[in-house]
């Protein structure tokens, strides 16, 4: 677990998807809960700065894939945490839809390799239902929800105005610089596209990733530069 700004921490050696702590005087809230085996590594990683999993109050989930809720009936049965997720993502964090995937053909051939067959996911129970524009008080005085669509129906992403902090979930991955989501996985790349116009115009100075190191510096500059060149590209095939 390493400090990203002042109250926010990542985990690491989760493998795939992030997840993130926000300490405030009340508890603890986290960013999604990555894979099945994770919640074993954030105990143990909160222990290493003297906080226990029961000290997790939130959990806050950008949307709901295998790589963001994996580990949440896990993590929610040790901590005891509500559970934040978007109405429109609330069925499939609690396993009872399948997650949304783009069919087979429309997907391009090189990425085509990647496609899965949507499973339920092990499902938790989500206590909190958010739509776009709620503010969660508790966390850093207010931090906001915002409903980005594309890469799922019901993303989340969460927003600090104060402190131009984002959670971008996977409308943005920072794995080979910036880029989109994964094809394979995102049913509506046109409407991901449009949430990425939409967090660029919040113009963060800190960007924390569903994938990839956050960004501390410059991060509202090459996200206004990355936008730009998906929205040019989007007209382009349009
Ligand atoms: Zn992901």
């Amino acid at each position: 677990m390493r400090q990203i700004t002042a109250n926010v921490f990542g985990f690491s050696g989760l493998k795939m998807g992030r997840v993130y702590a926000i300490v405030d005087p009340d508890g603890i809230t986290l960013i999604d809960a990555g894979l099945p085996p994770a919640p074993q590594k954030i105990a143990r990683q909160l222990a290493v700065h003297g906080y226990q999993i029961t000290d997790v109050k939130r959990i806050l989930i950008t949307h709901a894939h295998a790589d963001h809720v994996g580990g949440l009936p896990e993590l929610r049965r040790m901590s005891g945490a509500r559970v934040f997720a978007s109405a429109l993502e609330m069925p499939m964090v609690e396993g009872r839809e399948m997650p949304v995937y783009p069919p087979r053909a429309s997907i391009p051939l090189s990425a085509r390799w990647m496609a899965r067959d949507a499973e339920l996911l092990p499902g938790a129970p989500v206590d909190v239902r958010l739509d776009d524009g709620d503010t969660i008080p508790d966390v850093l005085g207010g931090l906001q929800a915002l409903l980005t669509p594309g890469h799922t129906p019901g993303h989340l992403v969460f927003w600090h105005p104060q402190r131009r902090l984002l959670f971008c979930g996977d409308v943005v991955l920072n794995l080979w610089g910036r880029q989109l989501p994964f094809a394979a996985f995102t049913p509506d790349m046109a409407a991901n596209i449009a949430s990425v116009q939409r967090i660029a115009a919040l113009e963060p100075d800190v960007i924390c990733f569903g994938h990839g190191n956050p960004l501390v510096k410059n991060a509202a500059a090459s996200l206004r530069r990355f936008a730009a060149a998906v929205g040019h590209q989007k007209k382009l095939e349009a």
